[in-house]
């Protein structure tokens, strides 16, 4: 044997071990369920980590065998990932918003045999019980207590749980191609389906998203996700902060507005990850404490469209760069990031802040296209808009449980929404495929139409959907939740969009609404909006 390289699986129990190796006494830090702040470093999370690996094979679970979890980001939640995913078990993380029907959907058709649970989230478990059909252990992810144990017959508690574990357990090999996590779609239409991420996929996708373009994340930085850990691992941040050493920050169960200004300021946080509405709610806090977030230097949106307005306020305001980033379950998330070319630093603020307004590209290791409803391949020339496909090592291949692949004849992963690509690959989602409305063989975008409403000072929030149409089979509405003190009326909103798209894509009507219907990962639920609005236009409704 000559001239070859070492071999080492890509593993997650390798990533918790460099971190307790090199940045052991890197601070941890977590917001408690029951209040309180906790404070750990990567040493202790790897000793705990291995602990429960070692009670969860006590009790009997298998390699390969899920565990779920229902918890915000917090530090026993954060050592789950590491224990179970290390020892070969798998971590499946549920959306606590999600209707108990969906709960039981989801855990049953997992054949979870564990269910760790925050404090919170014991009365769904108390609910839910006789339905579980495949659960032997329900643990609290707490102290004993007395009061929750008369909930749940036979709860276990997870310090104890600790108690019984070995501390000198060691990881066992694992292959790099079995499951270390899971997560189901949320599902707005039929049932929710299972993604498995694989040890290599999990690593890979850590590697490739924390690039210098990516996340870039480094050893120097606090990190503050608040992305939920139950929404595609909170994007991969948990495993990069290991692998990078950072410190971490958890936010607990308060993810307002003022929270989260008191964390980032109390603990220097430099970087944090979110959807746009929690951003939203950060700048009203900033705003009403007048708190400057010093020492915070970038935020990761995603999740959803970010609105226009957000990148000069974040920058002019507080110093803050936003890196827009898209993906989904199914791309373990990141399917692309948002940063600058070399031949962008030469262009002023406004184009800039353009530019960062899309979605972003595709790093090394996964590839983009567009293809029309045929499947042939479109140009990527920033104005033909398609399908968006996408390929690579972090990509699902096939839905847990399910007959057959998830991907097209030629192995590409059809994402369902439409978008656009320029020539340096710059990706911008024009729409959902199913929520894009099509007013007479014309394509009309939603999120343009959103965007342009939520620059309107009266308007707190919107949403525009296609609704039913004589002539032009589809044709726009708007839905409007009105900002506070503000009055603004039809004529108004609609004459706002005056010059600004051409005048047959401006909304027919505009529906003024208290609230909006959000889903369990903090989207607008349109199909909803579709059920309730989608005749307004038919004459006689
Ligand atoms: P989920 O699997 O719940 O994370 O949802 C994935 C979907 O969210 C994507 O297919 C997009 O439609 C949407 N999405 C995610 N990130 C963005 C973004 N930055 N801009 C617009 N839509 C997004």
């Amino acid at each position: 044997m000559s001239g070859t390289m070492m071999h080492q699986q890509l593993t997650i129990g390798s990533i918790i071990d460099h971190a307790a190796r090199y940045h052991g006494q890197t601070e941890v830090v977590s917001v408690e369920t029951t209040g309180g702040m906790y404070r750990s470093n990567w040493a202790k999370v790897q000793a705990n980590a291995r602990r429960l690996a070692s009670a969860l094979e006590k009790l009997g679970v298998k390699q390969g065998e899920r565990c779920a979890t229902i918890a915000w980001n917090n530090i026993r939640h954060l050592e789950i990932y590491f224990g179970v995913s290390s020892a070969g078990m798998v971590t499946h993380t549920i959306n606590p918003r999600l209707f108990p029907e969906q709960l039981v959907y989801i855990i049953n058709h997992a054949q979870d045999q564990v269910l760790f649970l925050d404090k919170t989230f014991l009365p769904i478990a108390a609910k839910l019980g006789e339905h579980l059909k495949t659960v032997k252990h329900v643990v609290l992810m707490g102290p004993r207590d007395e009061e929750s144990a008369a909930m749940v017959e036979g709860l276990l508690f997870y310090d104890e749980l600790l108690e019984t574990g070995d501390p000198d357990y060691t990881w066992p090999d694992v292959d790099e191609n079995a499951p270390s996590s899971m997560c189901y779609t949320s599902g707005t239409t039929g049932h929710p389906k299972g993604v498995q991420y694989t040890h290599r996929s999990t690593v890979l996708h850590s590697i490739a998203g924390n690039q210098p373009d990516g996340i870039a994340i480094s050893a120097t930085d606090t990190v503050l996700p608040v992305v939920p850990m139950f929404h595609v691992s909170a994007w991969g941040v948990p495993y990069i902060a290991a692998m990078t050493g950072c410190k971490l920050v958890l936010p607990g169960p308060g993810l307002d507005g003022e929270s989260l200004v008191r964390l980032i300021d109390g603990e220097q946080v430099t970087l944090a990850l979110g959807v746009p509405t929690i951003w939203m709610g950060l700048l009203a806090a900033l705003e009403s404490t007048g708190s400057k977030a010093a020492s915070l230097q970038r935020t990761v949106v995603g999740g959803s469209a970010l609105p226009p307005s957000m990148i000069p306020v974040f920058k002019e305001k507080y110093g803050v760069d936003l890196v827009h980033a898209w993906g989904m379950t199914e791309t373990s998330p990141l399917g692309t990031l948002n940063q600058l070319l070399q031949k962008h630093q030469s262009l002023d603020a406004q184009e800039q802040a353009e530019i960062r307004l899309g979605q972003g590209r595709a790093p090394w290791g996964v590839e983009l296209r567009l293809v029309d409803e045929s499947g042939a391949v479109l140009p990527n020339d920033g104005k033909t808009q398609g399908d968006l496909q996408i390929r690579g090592h972090w990509i699902v291949e096939s839905y847990f449980g399910a007959d057959g692949t998830a991907l097209t004849d030629d192995g590409w992963f059809d994402t369902g929404d439409v978008a656009t690509i320029d020539a340096d690959g710059y990706m911008i989602i024009r729409d959902r495929s199913k929520d894009i409305i099509k007013s007479g063989g014309e394509w009309i975008s939603t999120v343009e139409l959103e965007n342009i409403a939520m620059a309107h000072p009266g308007v707190a929030m919107a949403a525009a959907i296609a609704a039913r149409h004589e002539k032009w089979d589809e044709r726009p509405v708007l839905i409007v939740v009105k900002a506070e003190a503000q009055d603004p009326d039809e004529a108004e909103l609609r004459a706002f969009y005056e010059g600004k798209i051409a005048s047959w894509q401006v909304p027919d009507a505009v529906i003024f609404v208290d609230e909006l219907p959000i889903g369990a990962t903090g989207k607008v639920l349109k199909n909803k909006l579709r059920e309730a609005y989608g005749d307004t236009l038919i004459s006689g409704t």
